[in-house]
């Protein structure tokens, strides 16, 4: 089942910081560095939020600062990792 949100107007945000890891979110992909930002708690906690409407966000990235307007329809739902990042996965050869 989806949930369906819709926005309207043009709103100023700040991406969400320290994002809880296996929690839902919707946010937006940077449209100069690909990095995927979350701006606030996905409703449902699904994934299958729907996001519509004529309304869009002005919000910058916290990777590398650009500004940018997203329309609404952009949004994305996402998961934050599981995993810290902090660290690669996978077999490290020291040397
Ligand atoms: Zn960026």
């Amino acid at each position: 089942m989806t949930e369906e949100v819709e926005f309207r107007g043009l709103f100023r945000t700040s991406p969400s910081m320290n994002l809880v890891p296996g929690r839902w979110y919707l946010g937006f992909v940077c449209l100069t560095c690909s990095h995927r930002f979350g701006v606030m708690d996905d409703p449902n906690e699904t994934g299958g939020t729907k996001v519509g409407g004529r309304g869009g966000f002005i919000v910058a990235c916290p990777g590398c600062s650009a500004t940018h307007s997203y329309a609404a329809d952009r949004m994305v739902s996402f998961q934050a990792a599981t995993a810290q990042p902090a660290a690669p996965v996978g077999n490290v050869e020291l040397g």
